[in-house]
């Protein structure tokens, strides 16, 4: 952790990626106050319906961490939410995903080439792989994207439902799994339509149960005010350095 917490310490100027602030403890992300925040938040899953599991609300603090997770190239969040959610330690979701049939296969909701190389990393596999080793499972590249997609943030809801329907195909598997349970793993569940095209690739046909986990879930009615608050909140943080 010590070598975690020096190269953050570089990179980021000890920054806490919750508030801003400048402070010697952190572990190595978040402050002691936003790390009792993200623990108080990991009580709090969300069940969007039967079959999804949400490991975060979304609130400011998830929020920049998932955004820092994507856009500030700090791929280390995806298993330091992960331990730290309710998917773990007897959590509410780790209950559910005990109660599933087993073995548990994590597929990632793929990104596609163009994004992958922009990034370096799929944040959905970095998810699936936490995910896998916190309940004994195993990551599984199943799905693959048919056609290039414009980048999601900048769409309306509408247009996103559009661009993601039929935009996945399951790989032919030599042999199904006869027994275990698919968990489709991606970062945000909004509206559900990227996690339903996954589902959908995989036919009605397929031999057993298939669910969703997401980070968060952003409910959708919230979420244009949400992102407001983190433009001002990511501004605010500019301010701050600028003026220093
Ligand atoms: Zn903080």
């Amino acid at each position: 952790m010590d070598v975690l917490r020096t190269v953050a310490n570089f990179v980021f100027g000890m920054e806490c990626l919750g508030c801003g602030t400048s402070s010697e403890r952190l572990d190595p992300w978040l402050c002691p106050a936003c790390a009792a925040e993200l623990a108080r938040e990991s009580c709090s899953p969300k069940f969007p319906n039967e079959d999804a599991f949400c490991l975060f609300p979304m609130r400011p603090l998830t929020r920049r961490l998932v955004h820092a997770l994507k856009y500030r190239n700090i791929p280390g969040l995806a298993s330091y939410m992960v331990r730290r959610s309710s998917a773990v330690r007897h959590g509410l979701v780790g209950q559910e995903l005990t109660m599933l049939a087993q073995p548990l296969y994590f597929v990632p909701v793929p990104l596609h080439h163009a994004r992958y190389r922009e990034r370096g990393y799929n944040q959905a596999e970095l998810l699936a792989a936490a995910l896998a080793t916190a309940t004994d499972g195993k990551v599984c590249r199943w799905l693959k994207r048919k056609s290039f997609i414009v980048s999601q943030t900048k769409l309306s809801k509408e247009e996103r439902e559009l661009n993601v329907a039929g935009a996945f195909e399951a790989a032919r598997l030599r042999k199904c799994p006869e027994r275990g349970s698919v968990v489709v793993v991606d970062d945000v569940f909004t509206t559900g339509a990227t996690t339903s095209a996954c589902l959908a690739a995989f036919g009605d046909d397929f031999p057993i149960p298939l669910k969703v986990c997401t980070l968060l879930y952003d409910e959708p009615s919230t979420a244009v005010a949400d992102f407001a608050a983190d433009i001002r909140a990511d501004w605010d943080v500019f301010r701050r350095k600028t003026r220093d």
